[in-house]
């Protein structure tokens, strides 16, 4: 990269479940926030469909969203952020609504990030063994369509105007798990706590430990781009404008 390590003053990360951040972004959240970045996680669903148990029917949803949240609180912590916004929406059944793209506006806002950060709403096929999960493609496509044009728009969701939200330009979005990544953020400093917050998510992982795997995926991303850990992301540079605030 030619360009001075970029690191935003305030970020918004967007997710359909708990532990999705972790998987994929949680290295270059905490490194932010080591550099002085304030970042809001915002969570659409609680993950309550996060069971296969046989003993388990609709009524434990409600509890296990609720232990959910626990374990994202937990993970958020751990990296560093202060502010964890959940949107209570139904997991496993998703959808990129207009509902969704303008609570998403609303939080943009009103948390007015420099940067958002979220997965690739084209994603669908990942090697030959993942199919990714349609809440992933959702929550990410509200969240691009929020980053623009909604919240820089003042005549969308002129309910905002009246709620008392101005519109906020984001200046970059970082989507994660693009095949057209352009930007390598180095996390061999926090990969550490990318691991240890993942471990957070107790509830779905079981007796399974993902460092191997997590450190692997961090290889692999890094390795032709001289970085022992790396996430990749494809950058959006919706306004070149520095933050002065
Ligand atoms: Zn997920």
């Amino acid at each position: 990269m030619s360009e001075k390590e970029y690191i935003p003053k305030r970020a918004m990360s967007i997710h359909a479940h708990p532990d999705d951040q972790e998987f994929t972004v949680a290295g270059t959240l905490a490194r932010w926030i080591q550099a002085g970045c304030e970042v809001v996680s915002v969570i659409v669903t609680s993950g309550d469909a996060g069971s296969n148990e046989p003993t388990k029917n609709a009524d434990y949803k409600p509890e296990l969203a609720k232990l959910r949240e626990a374990e994202q609180s937990s993970a958020n912590a751990e990296v560093g952020i202060k502010e964890t916004v959940f949107l209570h929406y139904p997991d496993g059944a998703l959808e990129p609504t207009l509902n969704l793209r303008r609570d998403l506006t609303r939080l943009i806002r009103r948390y007015k990030p420099e940067a958002v950060v979220t997965g690739d709403p084209q994603g669908v096929f990942y090697g030959n063994g993942y199919i990714n999960h349609p809440d992933h493609r959702a929550a990410a496509q509200a969240a691009l369509y929020a980053v623009f044009p909604s919240s820089e728009t003042r005549l969308i969701f002129t309910e905002l105007l009246a709620e008392g939200y101005e519109p906020h330009k984001v200046k970059r979005l970082y989507v994660h798990g693009s095949d057209k990544s352009d930007t390598w953020v180095d996390i061999a400093a926090t990969i550490g706590i990318k691991v240890s917050a993942l471990k957070k998510h107790a509830s779905q992982l079981g007796d399974w430990d993902p460092e191997k795997m997590l450190r692997e995926w961090a290889a692999e991303e890094g390795k032709e781009h001289g970085l022992e850990y790396a996430e990749a992301y494809k950058v959006m540079i919706l306004s070149e404008e520095e933050d002065r605030g």
